[in-house]
């Protein structure tokens, strides 16, 4: 158990690892050693999640650089061995009508283009690596949680065929969610999108690894980075209390890092917990009796949205906004919470939950995630809860900027993340969120 807050204590190293369900089927493995000595290398990266594995992989691969990788912890303790694994076509808050209104259609549609080459691209690895992760059925149904919000998605799903030319999403009745994919007494319809799938992270993450340490990165475990400076041009960084030394510096810490870690990233997103159950595995005559037909990854058009999926063992993830603050993380009640919303749903489901367990996402100011790059460091931040999939393309175009080639002229490429306006402030803001957010999902 861990009531780790980013936003009060000092750095997270030495936290347990999440007690997940991903944790209780995946060996994790024994860790690489932690680094003993100097070190020089072309790129250091710290943080060893999806984000900063794949980076470190294509740093070294495209670009022939000697990378080395540092993780606080082992792998996997951050966000990506915590998640629910959903595999989206999508990252941030914003939809793509939403994103045309701010930016003007065509970003719009190049956002759209790199959304879903992400997804192609896990899939690539997968395959291409050979990575066994559990693989479910592709597609992704977003249930319309009220009759207001399947007009939303009815609308969404006009404007994605008719401006962003799409012929991979289908808009679903009530009837035709209920008949093929799930009895849902929450769903008055949905849109579903044909290319998401579910995985087990942990598994993808360790493929991942795999492929970084084949690509020649030099990877530390338990190695915690506590010191990054940049005299003269030449990056300096201070681990277990060794100097590393080196040109360029990628900081893919995500809500992990230290609070004030760096003047590039200080201030500009928001630790947000989000907490999982999964149930023991259902039997044929419950999931018949609950209709619980598909194993397609499923969120809600809530603002506080339920994620939720039926995995290969027949257990059900249900996942859903948790504590505000990092010491109340573990309280019974946001599991008593999710419990009581996945049985909104499923209403006769009578099962045990059997793994409870919280995660850090990285909130941004504007809902959009930001790969971006000054005086030779780079970031990638804000994927506000969809980082599986988009940080298979992040990772791309992070790499590539560091390299000072050229990548396309997004705001989510060229823009730094937005500051906060009150950045101590900002749990006051999360909780005012919290209530209005309550009320719209209830009401409006
Ligand atoms: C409960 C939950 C459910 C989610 N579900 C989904 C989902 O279904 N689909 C989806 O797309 N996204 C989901 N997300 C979001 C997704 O997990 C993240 O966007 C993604 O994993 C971010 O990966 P990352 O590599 O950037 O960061 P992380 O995986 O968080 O890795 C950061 C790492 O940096 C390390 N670190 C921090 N500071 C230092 C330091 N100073 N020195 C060395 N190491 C350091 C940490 O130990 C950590 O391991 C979910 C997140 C949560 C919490």
């Amino acid at each position: 158990m861990s009531g780790f807050d980013p936003l009060t204590q000092p750095h997270c190293q030495g936290q347990a690892f999440a007690s997940s369900y991903w944790a209780a089927t995946c060996p994790l493995g024994t860790p690489n050693p932690s680094l003993d000595k100097p070190l020089q290398v072309d790129i250091a990266v710290i943080g060893g999640g999806f984000t900063g594995l794949l980076t470190a992989y294509h740093l070294a691969t495209t670009h022939h650089q000697s990378v080395a990788l540092f993780e606080a912890n082992q792998v996997g303790f951050g966000a990506s061995a915590r998640n629910a694994g959903f595999v989206l076509p999508s990252t941030g808050r914003l939809g793509y009508a939403q994103l045309a209104k701010k930016y003007g259609l065509d970003v719009s549609k190049s956002i759209y283009q790199e959304y879903n080459n992400a997804v192609a691209l896990v899939r690539e690895h997968i395959n291409g690596n050979h990575i066994d992760c559990n693989v479910q059925a592709s597609g992704y149904l977003k249930v319309a949680h009220n009759q207001q919000a399947f007009s939303l998605l009815k609308a969404q799903s006009e404007f994605l065929t008719a401006t962003m030319g799409s012929k991979s999403h289908q808009l679903l009745s009530r009837q035709q969610l209920t008949e093929t994919y799930m009895h849902n007494q929450q769903g008055f319809g949905a849109l579903r999108f044909d290319n998401a799938f579910g995985v087990h992270p942990l598994k993808l993450l360790l493929g991942y690894k795999a492929l970084a340490q084949q690509a020649g990165v030099q990877l530390y475990e338990n190695s915690l980075v506590t010191r990054h400076q940049n005299p003269n041009g030449n990056h300096q960084l201070e681990v277990n209390g060794h100097k590393v030394s080196a040109n360029k510096v990628v900081i893919a810490a995500n809500a992990y890092a230290q609070r004030q870690f760096s003047p590039l990233t200080q201030g500009r997103y928001l630790p947000i917990l989000s907490s999982i159950i999964v149930t023991e595995p259902l039997s044929d005559e419950q999931l018949a009796a609950n209709g619980l037909i598909t194993e397609q990854v499923v969120m809600d058009t809530r603002q506080l949205k339920y994620y939720y999926r039926r995995l290969p063992d027949n257990r059900i993830l249900f996942g859903g906004r948790g504590a505000v603050f990092g010491h109340d993380q573990d309280n019974a009640k946001y599991q008593y919470n999710l419990r009581s919303a996945l049985n909104d749903c499923f209403p006769k489901l009578d099962v045990k939950v059997d793994y409870f367990w919280s995660g850090y996402i990285a909130a941004a100011l504007d809902d959009l995630p930001h790969i971006y790059s000054e005086n030779n460091t780079g970031y990638v931040l804000g994927y506000c809860g969809s980082g599986v999939a988009f940080s298979a393309q992040a990772s791309i175009r992070l790499a590539e900027k560091l390299m000072g080639l050229k990548v396309p002229n997004l705001p989510i490429y060229t823009k730094p993340l937005p500051k906060f306006p009150m950045p101590r402030l900002r749990r006051v803001g999360q909780l005012a969120y919290y209530q209005y957010a309550q009320l719209m999902d209830k009401f409006a």
